[in-house]
């Protein structure tokens, strides 16, 4: 269903799409295809609750996100178990997720109190100079499949707790999880029009939408650097500010000095997670030569002993792919990886034994001896691999990690301090995770340099996104 102006309905168009589950393949559901006409009648309904949404005070829209944390974590179990059903990762990770998402909620609705003017010093005796920041209006927001629940609370929360009022497009393969993040937001108490849900098979036409329509005032956008990059220039066009989450290619460093099993114990947990379907998923492992084996034997034993399969089950480590062209991508990186010369530690195949072939499985795999042809070294794999590379010194392997167009997050093994210091300024990522695999939080502004995006969200700087600076100069 769609969400608009504070009630659930169905498309102009009368039409729907099937949701199925990517380790079963069997549907879901069924939800309203939203079209062109829906997204312009969302983005009234927005542009007309703004005036009174932006009006409230602090302390009203902040009571409103408390209760949608509070709502949010109740529904923890129920959202948890939809999400590995619609999105496929295992039940424990989809519960980390439901916490991270609502989290949002109640940072931003501490944040909410926090948005502070200035009092300036002004050149003229006469003269006083003040800073506001006021909402910037409506926001058009697109949101992917990976983390289907967090990566639209991270773009709703500080909106609303902003003052803004918000339409949002989810992906396509896993609507479901947004509409009960909606129903959050609907039994939360959110005025009608404030927020707003257009689930589509067709997001073409939606975004054109967005991108032109007069009464939106700024994009945010989470999803692929191509989309991404093709959305910024429709918005620059139609003078929209923007934000942008884009895709990664993180470089995983372990240097001499670093435990090459625990190491790899990380690069286990943070590679695999969510079956390699994250942006900040390390992409290249360089690891240096003097401690490779031992770390390449420790990651061998470990990812050779991950289960794959639906998420739902007890011990399951690996769920599926999101649909076939990932699972496709995954198969032709690691074919052409070994074609140029890569070893094949382990995995390295379609899994379709005990009815995997039903959903889009792919084993754990593990390659050493990868080089800059091969195309796993310079795309986003989005997938359940592990490319290991070996190297010699701190200058070669940071001009290395930063050889790419991609800058979301880095990560880094070592013990000494200096050059951990020295790796966190050499980097050129939003994120480092020093010794640190998991270096997100509702409290941490997340975000790319170059081609990963423009923009932070979460901790202050993501409410920052929603305001706009007006200055004021007083004659007196
Ligand atoms: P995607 O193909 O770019 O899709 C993202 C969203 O854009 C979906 O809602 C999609 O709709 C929509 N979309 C596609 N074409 C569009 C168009 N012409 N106009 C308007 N909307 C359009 O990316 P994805 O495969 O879902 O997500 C994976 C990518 O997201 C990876 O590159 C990953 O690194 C990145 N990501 C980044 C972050 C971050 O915080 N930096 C977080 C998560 C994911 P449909 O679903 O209907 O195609």
């Amino acid at each position: 269903m769609l969400y608009i102006d504070g009630e659930w309905r169905g498309a102009r168009s009368g039409r729907s799409f099937e949701v199925t589950n990517p380790a079963t393949g069997e549907p879901i559901g069924d939800v309203a295809d939203g079209t062109r006409e829906d997204a312009a009648a969302a983005i009234s309904a927005a542009a007309e609750a703004f005036a009174a949404w932006s009006q409230l005070t602090a302390f009203e829209r902040s009571d409103t996100l408390h209760r949608a944390y509070t709502l949010m974590m109740e529904r923890r179990e129920a959202l948890a178990r939809l999400m590995t059903e619609e999105q496929g990762k295992p039940l424990r990770a989809a519960r980390n997720e439901v916490q991270y998402a609502a989290d949002f909620f109640l940072w931003y609705a501490e944040e909410a109190k926090r948005v502070y003017g200035d009092v300036l010093p002004a050149p003229r005796p006469d003269q006083r100079f003040m800073v506001l920041h006021q909402p910037v209006g409506v926001v058009g927001a697109i949101t992917p499949w990976n983390y289907p629940v967090s990566m639209i609370t991270r773009k709703v929360a500080p909106a609303l707790a902003a003052g803004c009022t918000i339409v949002l497009k989810p992906a396509e393969q896993t609507p479901l999880c947004a509409m009960e993040v909606f129903n959050v937001i609907h039994d939360a108490g959110i005025p009608a029009g404030v927020a707003n849900l257009i689930p589509t098979a067709d997001p073409a036409p939606i975004g054109e939408e967005l991108v032109s329509n007069p009464h939106v005032a700024k994009i945010t956008f989470t999803g692929s650097t191509e989309v991404g990059t093709m959305l910024a220039g429709r918005a620059a066009a139609n003078m929209k500010r923007l934000s942008l989450e884009l895709g990664g290619h993180a470089p995983f460093i372990v240097f001499s000095d670093a435990d090459p099993v625990y190491a790899a114990k990380g690069a286990s947990l943070v590679k695999f997670l969510n079956t390699g379907q994250a942006c900040i998923s390390p992409n290249r492992m360089y690891v240096h030569r003097s401690i490779a084996a031992e770390f390449l034997t420790a990651l061998e034993t470990r990812v050779g002993g991950m289960r794959a399969g639906n998420g739902l089950e007890d011990g399951i480590s690996i769920g599926p792919l999101v649909d076939a062209p990932s699972l496709e991508k995954v198969d032709r990186q690691v074919k052409d990886a070994v074609a140029k010369g890569a070893q094949l530690r382990t995995g390295g195949s379609r899994l379709t034994s005990n009815g995997l072939d039903r959903g889009f499985f792919y084993s754990p795999t593990v390659l050493s001896g990868v080089t800059p042809e091969m195309e796993i070294y310079s795309n986003e794999t989005f997938g359940p691999v592990a490319p290991v590379i070996e190297f010699e010194d701190e200058q070669e392997v940071l001009s290395l990690a930063n050889d790419t167009h991609y800058g979301l997050a880095a990560y880094v093994y070592t013990e000494d301090l200096r050059l951990a210091m020295r790796m966190f300024e050499g980097l050129d990522y939003g994120i480092i995770g020093i010794n640190d695999i998991n270096p997100t939080a509702a409290a941490a502004p997340f975000g790319g340099m170059k081609h990963s995006g423009i923009g932070r969200e979460g901790g202050r700087e993501g409410i920052a996104e929603y305001l706009e600076t007006k200055l004021g100069g007083f004659s007196i």
